[in-house]
């Protein structure tokens, strides 16, 4: 029941300066320290009572009260706690004496990492996958609807030539690490403790090349202009992304490639539009031909197709050319192409066509022109409210 001296807890002396209590805390917290004594629960009592005594005895005015008083100085903030009750969590007092020289560091995480060989952080000294690329590619409208293959030059980190990427001169060896002799760790000291790193020599692979290439300076990355070859497949339309896997650049200490992604700008087409899977393709033709009915050709994708116009045609109207579209990207069939006529107003019409065109107009009536004569009709009872 009774608590044990803080001076006896640390191993110190009651004349000890600041420093010396600091360096006996320091030495015996990372003796009892949890990380290091996983299910040991003397240990992690121990432990607490390292921070109790050492927050007590660090603190200057406390530890003159301690000195006076004994426990009873702190009697009154520790009792009815669950034992420690009024002081800070031992963890913290360990964070902060560890962290740097004085008290109120900066206390991260980070220095228990350094101490006890880290473990949960990503290595940033392992395998790295090489960077995704992006390159922006413009096509024709036709080499999006009927699909092409194209080659694309890609400047990238790639692979080194001369070393095949290992970074060595060729012939040379991998040899064990003169720092860490092989070991991928170092000892160094921080304060009274040593404590194992990672070897910044090797980066804790324990091996060095012995003649680094000389052209990629060791790194087995060179930036390299390469061709690739890409498949792009019928009835991809603007921003479709198109992924070439392990094409991007050459991955660092063995770790993958990334990826290539080519983003598609489709060019704009002077006859047909896009409309999903849908082509549209607007096609004028003449007045008598749109009166009298006719047979008009049309462009498509793969040649001409002819379609029949039937007589009186209006402007506007439009002819549907089943499977004439695109090619579905996923593979769903094909899409229609719309044909839409557009009716053309004759123009510099010489005298004997204006002749003959006003006494075809005299014997125009409703019937053969039902539609304005429809509208005129609309309007006169409009007028005339009736
Ligand atoms: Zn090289
Ligand atoms: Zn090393």
């Amino acid at each position: 029941m009774s608590k044990r001296d803080y001076y006896e807890i640390l191993g110190a002396s009651r004349s000890a300066t600041q420093e010396e209590l600091k360096k006996a805390y320091r030495k015996l917290a990372v003796k009892y320290h949890p990380d290091k004594n996983p299910d040991d629960k003397e240990a992690e009592e121990r432990f607490k009572e390292l921070g109790q005594a050492y927050e007590a005895l660090s603190d200057p005015q406390k530890r003159a009260a301690y000195d006076q008083y004994g426990h009873a100085a702190f009697d009154g903030r520790s009792r009815g706690g669950g034992g420690g009750g009024g002081f800070h969590d031992p963890f913290d007092i360990f964070r902060e004496v560890f962290s740097g020289g004085g008290g109120g560091g900066s206390g991260g995480g980070s220095i228990f990492e350094d101490l006890f060989g880290g473990g949960s952080r990503r290595d940033p000294n392992g395998p790295q996958r090489g960077a995704d690329l992006r390159y922006d590619m413009e096509i024709s409208f036709e080499e999006a609807s009927l699909g092409c293959e194209k080659e694309i030059p890609i400047t990238k980190l790639d692979a080194c030539d001369t070393c095949d990427g290992s970074g060595a001169t060729p012939g040379s060896r991998k040899v064990n690490c003169t720092a860490c002799h092989g070991k991928g760790q170092i000892a160094t000291s921080r304060g009274i403790f040593t404590f194992s790193q990672t070897c910044p020599r090797c980066q804790g692979t324990g091996k060095i090349i012995e003649k680094p290439c000389q052209r990629c300076q060791g790194t087995g990355r060179k930036e390299k202009t390469t061709k690739v070859r890409l498949r792009i497949p019928p009835g991809v339309d603007t921003g479709a992304r198109i992924r070439s896997t392990g094409k991007g650049e050459s991955g660092v200490r063995g770790g993958g490639s990334g990826d290539l992604y080519v983003v598609i700008h489709v060019r704009d087409h002077e006859i047909f539009e896009r409309e999903g899977d849908d082509l549209v393709c607007e096609v004028p033709i003449s007045f008598a031909s749109a009166a009298l009915g006719s047979e008009i050709e049309v462009p498509t994708l793969s040649g001409k197709a002819t379609i029949r116009i039937p007589a009186g045609t209006q402007p506007g109207s439009v002819f549907r050319l089943r499977g004439k579209g695109v090619k579905n990207v996923k593979g769903y069939g094909w899409g229609d192409l719309h044909v839409r006529v557009n009716v053309e107003v004759p123009t510099s019409l010489n005298s004997d066509q204006k002749g003959k065109l006003k006494a075809f107009a005299e014997t125009c009536d409703a019937r053969v022109n039902p539609i304005s004569a429809g509208f005129f009709d609309k309007a006169k009872k409009f007028f005339t409210g009736s």
